[in-house]
């Protein structure tokens, strides 16, 4: 049967922890952390529960979440969103992704995106029936190519679709780099829908800068993020995406029909997280840089140099030195044989090869579980 989702198959990430299940592997593959977000977010959803917030939720998101978004958005980043116009809740970044595209793509308008991608862009693009033009972040310094970015827009360019901090890769893209993406997306009249689902999650001193912030962009930007990364409940899929009101609607109009609501209990809660003071937010990542920092010794140790990780839940290693020609088929022996899932870089490429020997490794995981997967991967050596 042939289907507009032919060719997508089953992701990758439910492929490489469906492996580490089956070989009892360290499931460096899937980003998920291993520990549950803050105590107090966990007994807010079970309050929510036993209060009696079982019902359909509002159609665009309970207002206090929609509230708690656009205060965040005030304190983090002095951006101002209007909670009743301007925010819609959605089924995690995942349906806020989808739905936005969805709404502003018409079949054979073409989206811009940086290789490589998170693989929902190319499989939200294609049920929209748009075109894909991706630029490839250069390797290994991870830096836009200006003249191939230029080259990607043109007179069917529709929206660009950015991710920063960005996954794979761990980098977070510069205010120079930023300004570029919005330069063109003026001249071009484009939309830019931002996927800022890793904006806490910030190392070194990087600091994340939503686009929507630079000049003539609040108007023509879909922002979205999701209270899985930064409250550690990934499985809640609590989501939103704001911007000017007029796009909003259209995104509203197609989440209606796509789930109508989302969960319920889990928005107060997350609500909560989001109102949290700014000591959770730098403690968390000052956290999880400090497991990037035990991965990523364990894995030059074993003989892979890795690529700078300045955000996110993932850092790229090179298995070139250990002879390998193929990350794919080196992941797929990899459970068995070495006892740690890593997902090939060349699942969110569609030039794969620049990439070939490349693996991304999760680190949001207990310190004992990453020192586990350092243990087991000196057996490479
Ligand atoms: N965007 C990126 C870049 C991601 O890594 C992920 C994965 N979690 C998502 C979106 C999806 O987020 P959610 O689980 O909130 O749907
Ligand atoms: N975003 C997570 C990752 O990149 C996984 C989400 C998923 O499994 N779809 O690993």
């Amino acid at each position: 049967l042939v289907t507009r989702m032919t060719g997508f198959g089953s992701t990758i990430f439910a492929e490489m922890t469906q492996a580490a299940l089956r070989y009892d592997a360290v499931n460096l593959g899937q980003g998920f952390p291993d520990t549950d977000g803050p105590q107090e977010l966990l007994d807010i959803a079970r309050e929510s529960i036993a209060s009696g917030l079982n019902q359909y939720s509002p159609a665009i998101g309970m207002p206090v979440l929609r509230e708690a978004v656009a205060a965040h958005q005030e304190r983090f980043y002095g951006i101002t969103v209007d909670p009743d116009t301007e925010v819609l809740v959605t089924v995690g970044a995942t349906e806020a992704i989808a739905a936005s595209i969805l709404a502003l793509v018409e079949p054979g308008e073409e989206v811009v995106t940086f290789e490589p991608f998170y693989d929902s862009y190319a499989a939200s693009i294609a049920l929209a029936g748009g075109v894909r033009r991706t630029v490839p972040l250069r390797f290994p310094d991870l830096a836009v190519d200006e003249a191939a970015l230029r080259a990607a827009f043109g007179p069917k360019t529709r929206a660009v679709l950015l991710n920063t901090p960005h996954n794979p890769t761990g980098k977070v893209f510069t205010r120079a780099e930023l300004e570029l993406v919005a330069e063109l997306a003026r001249e071009h009249d484009a939309v830019v829908i931002s996927d800022e689902v890793y904006e806490h999650l910030t190392f070194d001193g990087t600091t994340h800068i939503p686009i929507a912030t630079l000049p003539g962009m609040a108007e023509r930007t879909l922002t979205i993020s999701s209270g899985g990364k930064t409250f550690s409940v990934t499985g809640w899929k609590v989501g939103w995406v704001h911007g000017p009101g007029e796009l909003v609607a259209a995104v509203r109009a197609v989440k209606q029909f796509l789930t109508f609501v989302g969960s319920g209990p889990f928005q107060p809660a997350v609500a909560h997280g989001l109102s949290l003071p700014p000591e959770f937010f730098s403690g968390f990542a000052a956290e999880l840089q400090a497991k990037r920092d035990v991965l990523v010794e364990a894995l030059t140790g074993a003989g892979l140099p890795v690529m700078p990780c300045q955000g996110t839940y993932f850092v790229i290693a090179d298995a070139a030195p250990l002879g390998v020609t193929d990350a794919v088929e080196f992941c797929r022996r990899m459970p068995e044989e070495v006892g740690v899932v890593g997902v090939p870089v060349s699942a969110f490429c569609d030039t794969t090869e620049p990439v070939a020997t490349l693996v991304r490794f999760a680190f949001c995981k207990r310190e004992e579980v990453l020192r586990e997967g350092a243990r087991r991967l000196q057996a490479l050596k």
